[in-house]
């Protein structure tokens, strides 16, 4: 079968292995870069509002996700929150065992409507608690690269 025949039995699916070799540019996008910038340059964490719906995104998004109006308004939030949920991470992106556990947690972002998803440091997990306060923590200034990374994690406040 070719990669352009329709499939319509499913139990008779076949695949194909090799490599497929694709060149790409990943780009933030005009919020994300804002976002990103802006912890680089300046250690601040923007969130962004939308005026139509009164939604406040973290990080900075360009358009709102209700009403796909543009948004122009960028604001600082203190990047500060509380863990919403939290778990423990035993594999790597690749199943295989990472060296240590590490805490993960989905923090609702002070003066905003979201929720961000990264590391919790400085803390054990029988230690996390939900609504527990927790603050950014990030690189030296010199180490920033604009990138997710720049932000090691949160520990409590
Ligand atoms: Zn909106």
């Amino acid at each position: 079968m070719g990669l352009t025949e329709r499939i319509n039995q499913t139990d008779q699916l076949s695949y194909y292995e090799g490599q497929i070799p694709v060149e790409y540019v990943y780009t933030y996008g005009l919020g994300l870069e804002k976002f990103f910038r802006a912890i680089k340059d300046d250690g601040k964490f923007l969130a962004s509002r939308c005026l139509e719906c009164g939604i406040t995104y973290f990080p900075v998004r360009s358009f709102c996700e209700r009403c796909l109006g543009k948004i122009e308004d960028t604001v600082a939030v203190p990047g500060t929150g509380k863990v919403y949920a939290f778990t423990v991470v035993h594999l790597n992106m690749d199943e295989s065992p990472k060296k240590e556990p590490a805490l993960v947690a989905l923090i609702d972002v002070d003066g905003t409507d979201c929720r961000f998803l990264h590391y919790l440091t400085g803390v054990e997990a029988y230690e996390v608690r939900v609504g527990m306060k927790v603050k950014p923590i990030l690189k030296a200034k010199k180490d920033r690269r604009g990138h997710i990374e720049d932000i090691l994690g949160f520990q409590p406040a």
